[in-house]
């Protein structure tokens, strides 16, 4: 559907908006998807053999090259027109939640702030052993032949050193879970972006807005088909539409020709 009066009055009356982002939203930026990212080097790998405790403990350098290749990925991109029109769409309404299943830093660099990541983060890797937090080195030692590279050890229990990330046969953070929970059950209204809604518990949050009287809008390359009393689908890349729907919005955030700085 079009981005009609009724959805721009949605947008202007609401006091609480959450934003909630999948891969489609990185993947606009050239971050590859999960699955994506098993190809090339890595297309003869299953994610069971990387993304879980076990792939972990059996062969960490693996698993450590696997994901310092893919946080040098991160960091080599750049954030693109949607990570930046919701920056700026945090400005415009009273109050912004922004629930990422992302584990980049694309909406930090973009400039939203107090991002609640569930699947946790790629730049936030802590001790295997002791849980500790342990900070990275901004650039990533290139893994060898593309792949292994040793984790370091943890400083306090000289551990080695994990991905921040939630792997297969993880909980999802509990702190994090629960406040993307309250806030989808408190808003007037959820942008649900670039999320194929299928992978659970994360599915059911527009889900727990809509069913609390908030207005749900998805943004999804392809049609979703939730037309409904207070559940829209908008179609195309969030990079196009969103900063549309911004420029309807109208407001004092520097709009030029389309493209705009948060
Ligand atoms: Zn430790």
């Amino acid at each position: 559907m079009p981005i009609t009066d009724a959805l721009l009055d949605s947008f202007r009356n609401a006091r609480h908006v959450v934003v909630f982002t999948g891969a489609g939203v990185s993947a606009e930026s050239g971050i590859p998807t999960f699955r994506d990212a098993l190809t090339g080097l890595w297309e003869r790998f299953d994610p069971a053999e990387l993304a879980t405790p076990d792939a972990f403990r059996r062969d960490p350098a693996l698993v450590w090259g696997w994901y310092e290749w893919r946080r040098m990925k991160v960091l080599q991109a750049q954030p693109n027109p949607a990570h930046l029109a919701i920056a700026a769409l945090a400005e415009r309404v009273p109050k912004l939640t922004l629930v990422t299943q992302n584990v980049d830093d694309l909406h930090e660099r973009a400039g939203s702030r107090d991002v609640i990541h569930l699947h946790g983060s790629l730049h936030a890797p802590r001790c295997f052993a002791c849980a500790r937090p342990h900070t990275l080195t901004e650039t990533p030692e290139e893994p060898a032949e593309g792949r292994r590279l040793e984790p370091p050890r943890c400083q306090h229990c000289n551990g080695l050193v994990r991905p921040g990330v939630v792997w297969f046969g993880e909980m999802l953070p509990e702190a994090a879970l629960q406040a993307a929970f309250d806030a989808a059950g408190a808003c007037d209204l959820l942008l649900s972006i670039g999320t194929s809604g299928v992978v659970q518990p994360a599915a059911s949050i527009p889900r727990v807005a809509l069913q609390a009287g908030a207005v749900v809008v998805h943004v999804n390359p392809q049609p979703a088909g939730h037309d409904g009393r207070r559940e829209f689908s908008l179609t195309g890349a969030a990079g196009g539409v969103l900063p549309d729907l911004l420029r309807m919005l109208g407001g004092r955030h520097g709009i030029i020709d389309g493209s705009f700085r948060p």
